[in-house]
């Protein structure tokens, strides 16, 4: 009999319902047959318009979608309406997420023009007060969600999940005949929590379309598990994201394995990186991650890819690091101007090799690519174009001469729109 050919991998498609997060005629929409679109939040002061103004921007730049801001007190929520303003002067049409906790019925029905400056409200149910007053206030949000037409995520996370809900169902659980793993009961509580919420605020009228849903916790396998089961039982959008996910490439890495298992089986429809920047490093990190995880799973193109070999026994110089470096940087450095000029210049793809094992292979597979010479090889680069040899570079010029048959082919084949 004949073999079934291997299918091409690729993400599966999960079907939810399609939000709306909407600034003035700019409208980014979440689920449905959307982008997994990715989304920030800033660390500044809310109260400093300017400064938060200005991170917005530089996270819209580096590619976030909307971004979350905090609104924890009322000086905050006066911030709001102003931040707005700068945006909107600035030409950012980035919609912004309230972030609210304990305080949130409070600061949406007494700052009315903050409820209206923000695109969408970030509701913890684990943070709306305790006991009869918990109904009253989550209603508040939602009423005021209602009016102003706006949608909500209900934002669960483990570190302030409802501890009077926990404690009823780890009561349910001590009385089992085989009582479940404490993990188990508390994965149920969490996605309780989101639903029962989520069904609440349907209740009061809003529409299930303008609802959201996240159950975020900081372990991966636990992640995994709460959102496979998130999305078995309900067709709202998801917000996913590991928590306190940590710094630097622990934090890069440990988001990224989490994210990916869950974004290939369809689960997730706008994600957020929680990195913990380092004293004075950019904020932006945490969109970049995101971009190159959606990149890198191909469910989205923002840059083009370089590839490139880690480099071994046989590249004892520095020159192959070096020049994809420059080639990394270079194509940094031009895509502003190219994504305008160029339409499908993300889908590029460059190959930088360090040697003949390899290099031509790589290059042939890439749309260019070059293959520097090894330790012991004749010093001369062969550059490969769309699968063919095209010329061979040697000498102190190598980069430039490299980047400019880089710029040739952009012209060359995204000069008139994708190809
Ligand atoms: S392509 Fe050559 S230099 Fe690069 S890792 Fe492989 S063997 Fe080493």
């Amino acid at each position: 009999m004949d073999k079934q050919p291997i299918p091409v991998g690729q993400a599966s498609s999960r079907r939810s319902l399609q939000a709306r997060i909407v600034w003035g005629s700019h409208v980014v929409t979440v689920g449905g047959n959307a982008p997994v679109r990715v989304q920030s939040m800033t660390n500044t002061d809310t109260v400093d318009v300017i400064g938060t103004a200005i991170q917005v921007k530089e996270l819209t730049n580096a590619g976030s979608e909307f971004v979350r801001i905090t609104v924890n007190t009322p000086e905050a929520a006066e911030a709001v309406p102003h931040i707005r303003e700068q945006l909107d002067k600035m030409g950012i049409p980035t919609p912004l997420v309230g972030d609210f906790h304990y305080n949130g019925h409070r600061l949406l029905t007494e700052y009315p023009a903050c409820a209206e400056a923000l695109s969408k409200y970030r509701i913890n149910p684990g943070n709306v007060g305790k006991g009869d007053k918990h109904d009253k206030q989550f209603a508040q949000m939602i009423e005021v969600a209602n009016r102003w037409s706006k949608p909500v995520r209900i934002g669960v996370n483990w570190g302030s999940l409802d501890q009077e809900l926990l404690a009823s169902f780890m009561d349910i659980n001590s009385q089992r005949l085989q009582p479940w793993h404490p993990k188990q009961v508390m994965y149920e509580a969490l996605i309780e929590s989101a639903l029962t919420s989520a069904q609440r605020a349907q209740d009061l009228g809003m529409k299930p379309e303008q609802i959201l849903l996240s159950c975020k916790v900081s372990d991966a396998q636990d992640l995994i598990a709460v959102y496979r089961e998130l999305a078995r039982i309900s067709n709202y959008p998801l917000h996913l994201g590991l928590t306190e996910a940590g710094m630097g490439t622990k934090g890069a890495v440990a988001s990224a394995a989490a994210l990916s298992v869950l974004l290939q089986e369809g689960i997730g429809d706008t994600i957020r990186v929680s990195l913990t920047p380092a004293p004075g490093e950019s904020r932006t990190q945490e969109v970049v991650v995101a971009l190159e995880i959606l990149q890198a799973l191909g469910l989205r193109r923002f840059m083009p890819s370089v590839t490139a070999c880690p480099g071994c026994g046989r590249t004892t110089s520095t020159t192959f690091q070096e020049l994809t470096q420059q080639i990394s940087d270079y194509l940094t450095q031009k895509m502003p101007e190219w994504r305008l000029s160029y339409p499908g210049v993300e889908t590029l793809k460059v190959a930088v090799m360090g040697c003949i094992v390899n290099g031509p292979g790589e290059s042939k597979h890439a749309d260019i690519g070059i293959s520097l010479p090894g330790t012991g090889e004749s010093p001369a680069a062969p550059v490969f174009i769309d699968g063919e040899k095209h010329s061979t570079l040697r000498g102190e010029r190598l980069t430039e001469e490299f980047q400019q048959l880089v710029e040739n082919y952009v012209v060359q084949r995204f000069g008139k729109g994708i190809q």
